[in-house]
């Protein structure tokens, strides 16, 4: 019987040394990131960051020989939902998105020259990069009409393109750039992912797209979401990431770990999101009693428990199966989590905004900033449709259309069939009147 719910005392202590850590040093830059600047910013991390390292936390996302901790998934789970209490805590412990996803496709597909040029300074958190798959004129959920196309020239690819939501393009040394090598081939063999420097000739970065959680507009700053033109962008053949038009097939094996981990940190949200809910229902009184001896609140209150305790079990459950069989394996539980995970993070949210009205509304409360973020959730690594017709399809493998049309639970036919199977009974039950 191998069902276990408990973390081992020595993980348990790094979780709640993170716990403080997070809280009492992470938490306060959130108040003055936008005073701070780029570069201030760097300098306040950068002490944070060194205790991290000495506490052996640092890119835990990554096996040993490559200097992480290779935690798996299940660990990294938990330590994400800490992480995930503050937009600052990832990139303190050297696992923030895009970088910690391309790290781990440079370790999964990159060579050893391509691993000492880009994967070693981004694991030291000496180089940024950024992701370059979606396009403004292509549907982003169906990433094989990708248009930007790289095609051979001599030793050189020449890559043209037009991307968007380059997450930290703007920051970014070098993007990993999806684009298609291969237009006949199956459509899930046309693409092709490269390494591109930011500052290669060609490389037009436009602008960070001003969003719901950056509406103002403001360039090369962490966490912006570039435009980006790649125009006759020449790339040597070492530039090319993994096997040609293998693209797919590398970030089906980065997303999976990512989303786990997206999850988990929405879990922090959710959980910060939740305390303020409690601590205000016992604060505030209205109509003669306080907002917590109310009913709809004290449902909001159960069912925001409730919905987070089962988003946390169908995550942590994705990252065993993930630990135990690998990312294929754990494809319909890492789908359910992606669009599940991201309602109950809006929910919780939304609820504990309302519970404290206009304060929730004005930007003294990190609420409304959460709320904005949230809602993106149910976009990025794949909308939230795209995950529902997903499961939908993988369980839907598992069953057969009756044979003969009629529904297999049908009360008549069955009863026809029991009736013939239990004559012999029923036969001597209805004698003895
Ligand atoms: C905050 C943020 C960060 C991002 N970071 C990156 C990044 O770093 N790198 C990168 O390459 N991209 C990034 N993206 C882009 C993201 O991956 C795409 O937005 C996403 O894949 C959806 O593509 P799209 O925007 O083109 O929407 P579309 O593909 O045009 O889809 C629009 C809508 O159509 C509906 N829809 C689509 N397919 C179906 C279906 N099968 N059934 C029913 N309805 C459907 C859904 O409601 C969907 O929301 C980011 C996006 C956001 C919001």
């Amino acid at each position: 019987m191998a069902w276990d719910f408990s973390t081992e005392p020595e993980f348990e202590a790094q979780l709640d040394w993170m716990r403080n850590f997070v809280r009492s040093e992470v938490w306060p830059l959130e108040t003055v990131f936008g005073d701070l600047g780029e570069d201030g910013f760097r300098r306040a991390i950068e002490p944070l960051q060194a205790q991290v390292k000495e506490r052996g936390l640092w890119a835990a996302h990554l096996p040993p020989d490559l200097g992480g901790q290779g935690f798996g998934q299940v660990k990294l789970g938990l330590m994400h939902e800490i992480l995930g209490t503050s937009p600052f805590a990832p990139v303190v412990f050297g696992n923030q998105a895009p970088d910690s996803g391309n790290s781990e496709i440079l370790a999964l597909a990159g060579t050893e020259d391509q691993k000492e040029r880009w994967l070693h300074p981004l694991l030291a958190g000496e180089k940024r990069s950024a992701f370059s798959m979606t396009e403004p004129g292509v549907a982003g959920s169906d990433p094989t009409t990708l248009r930007t196309t790289a095609v051979p020239e001599g030793d050189d690819w020449v890559l043209n393109g037009h991307k968007w939501f380059t997450s930290n393009g703007s920051v970014a040394d070098f993007l990993i750039v999806m684009a298609v090598t291969d237009p006949e081939a199956h459509r899930y063999q046309r693409a092709s992912m490269f390494i591109v420097p930011a500052d290669a000739p060609g490389v037009r970065i436009l602008r960070d797209v001003p969003t719901m959680e950056h509406p103002q507009e403001h360039f090369g700053r962490y966490g912006g979401h570039s435009e980006i033109l790649y125009e006759d962008v020449r790339l040597p053949a070492d530039a090319l990431l993994g096997p040609r038009g293998a693209g797919f097939l590398i970030a089906q094996q980065r997303l999976g770990p990512g989303r786990i981990h997206h999850c988990m940190r929405w879990l922090g949200v959710s959980r910060r999101a939740f305390d303020m809910l409690c601590e205000r229902a016992l604060a505030r009184e209205a109509h003669g009693s306080r907002l917590a001896d109310k009913q709809t609140v004290q449902n909001w209150i159960a069912d925001s428990a409730a919905e987070m305790q089962a988003a946390r079990l169908m995550t942590l459950h994705a990252a065993w199966k993930m630990d135990r069989e690998g990312a294929a394996a754990a494809r319909t539980e890492i789908g359910l989590i992606k669009f599940y995970g991201a309602r109950v993070l809006h929910d919780v949210i939304d609820r504990a905004l309302q519970v404290h009205g206009a304060l929730g509304y004005s930007t003294d409360l990190p609420l409304e900033q959460m709320y904005r973020y949230a809602r993106a959730a149910r976009i990025y690594d794949g909308p939230d449709e795209v995950h529902r017709q997903s499961v939908a399809r993988q369980l839907l493998r598992g069953y057969d259309p009756p044979a003969d049309g009629v529904p297999s639970e049908h009360v008549p036919t069955r009863r026809e069939a029991a009736r013939a199977r239990f004559a012999e009974l029923l036969e001597a039950v209805t004698s003895n009147d």
